[in-house]
């Protein structure tokens, strides 16, 4: 750890990224104090942790664990006012998180990405493009890889691309990514963090360390976010799907460009929507910062059908474009979809019944021509579809019904869109199954 003046540290929170951090400190000679509320006396990390030399409490939050303790690393999960987080602010003891001690680790560059959406496909892009530019990179942070673990792997001149959420940015000290890219700020967590500026706060801890010699690259379509970016020490590169910007990177409808010089052509690139040609730009801005090229950039584009379940281009059935949005769990995930495809789509919906009505929905329908429905919601979902004057609407029994009677009703061309508008509780265990069910739903159709 090259920078961390602390002796005396308390691990607050275990799970992934806690007994990874203590794991580290430890092996930097720390004194450390571990507490977990979920943790069992006799569960294994216990006599693990205490074999190597920490002190451990679990079960409670006594706040004793706070004695000459200088500072605390928390696992993001933790909401600030639990009741040792409240008395550590009252005695100024600093609290961080694990993104912190990461940041120590890397000596390469570090790409920081973080926005309320599209972190994990811009993450990917990033990551991808650099690999096939053939620069030594590896990834983690949100995207389910504990950030110290990962930094630890790191060869010298290796760079390190993290998926930021706000609750890892509000932790953090001196952490200051070579590169920060600030995708989008819309209402979110705000159970968490109270407030809206708080939030805002958080997002912007990702720039507050930068200097002239860092990368900010930033949303310049997103008005609060070209007020905050102001205040940003680093060089700014702004990104549009609206306007040419001369020292940025944009999009109009043919083609990307980065400051004017041509990078590809729209028409070359497989993934859809409009929200997807954000995270792009950002991408393509982060990794050519980094060092990627454009064959890189080429290959990845035209090849990458998205991350599992976001709007994922499953495949081509005798012309056919069947699309897997399953992690569209709500009404305003599954407009976006819509409003991704031009063609003639048949759109399969419906799953866990909130009590919520799909009315928005409608604007959104102009150019599904049959709606299959699904799920506890398949009724509501119906009402809409009749709504809209959607000419075929089919009320099936599960996501291998729903698949089959689309394929039925389908012509060439058309866009065959799972994007159910609802969590998926009802029918399955998580949207990861329910997506898996559909793609084996679309291979059995072969
Ligand atoms: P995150 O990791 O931030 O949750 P993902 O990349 O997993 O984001 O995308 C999740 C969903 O968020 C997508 O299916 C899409 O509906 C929406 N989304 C993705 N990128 C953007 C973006 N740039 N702007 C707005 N919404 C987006």
């Amino acid at each position: 750890l090259m920078d961390f003046p602390y002796t005396h540290i308390l691990v607050l929170g275990l799970a992934k990224s806690g007994t990874a951090a203590a794991h580290l400190l430890l092996a930097n000679e720390k004194k450390v104090r571990v507490n977990d509320m979920k943790t069992k006396e006799n569960d294994a990390i216990v006599t693990e942790l205490k074999m190597m030399g920490a002190e451990v409490i679990v079960g409670s939050h006594p706040v004793s664990v706070l004695e000459d303790i200088e500072i605390i690393v928390k696992n993001p999960g933790i909401p600030y006012d639990n009741s040792i987080l409240t008395e550590a602010v009252r005695r100024d003891i600093p609290i961080i998180t694990e993104i912190e001690l990461a940041g120590q680790l890397v000596e390469g560059s570090i790409i920081g990405i973080t926005g309320s959406n599209g972190k994990t496909t811009t993450t990917t892009l990033t990551t991808e493009i650099l690999r096939e530019s053939k620069h030594p990179v590896k990834v983690a942070g949100n995207i389910g890889l504990v950030a110290t673990e990962v930094a630890q792997t790191l060869a010298e001149n290796e760079s390190l691309v993290l998926e930021l959420s706000s609750f890892q940015l509000l932790g953090i000290e001196k952490f200051k990514p070579k590169i920060a890219v600030l995708l989008n700020i819309f209402e979110a967590h705000l159970d968490y963090h109270k407030t809206m500026e708080n939030y805002k706060e958080a997002k912007f801890n990702l720039f507050k360390n930068q200097t002239e010699d860092d990368y900010l690259i930033y949303n310049a379509d997103d008005l609060q976010i070209v007020e905050a970016v102001k205040q940003a020490s680093s060089k700014k590169i702004p990104f549009s799907i609206n306007k040419r910007l001369e020292k940025g990177i944009w999009a109009n409808d043919e083609s990307i460009f980065f400051k004017d010089e041509k990078i590809i052509d729209r028409k070359d690139i497989v993934l859809v929507g409009a929200h997807n040609l954000e995270n792009i730009l950002a991408s393509i801005a982060a990794a050519k910062l980094c060092g990627a090229n454009n064959d890189g950039i080429y290959k990845v584009l035209t090849t990458f059908t998205g991350v599992k379940h976001r709007l994922q281009f499953v495949d081509n059935i005798n012309d056919r474009l069947f699309y897997n949005d399953s992690k569209a769990t709500n009404v305003l995930a599954t407009q976006k979809a819509l409003s991704s495809f031009e063609q003639e789509t048949i759109l399969l919906a419906g799953g866990l019944d909130r009590g919520n009505e799909f009315g928005d929905l409608l604007p959104f329908l102009q150019h599904v021509k049959a709606m299959i429905t699904f799920g506890e919601t398949k009724e509501k979902l119906k009402k809409i579809a009749e709504e809209a004057n959607i000419e075929t609407i089919i009320l099936t029994k599960d996501i291998e019904d729903a698949v089959r009677k689309a394929y039925s009703v389908s012509a060439a061309n058309d866009v065959i869109l799972l994007s159910p508008a609802c969590a998926s509780w009802d029918q399955y265990r998580t949207f990861e199954e329910r997506g898996d069910m559909f793609i084996k739903a679309v291979h059995k159709l072969l």
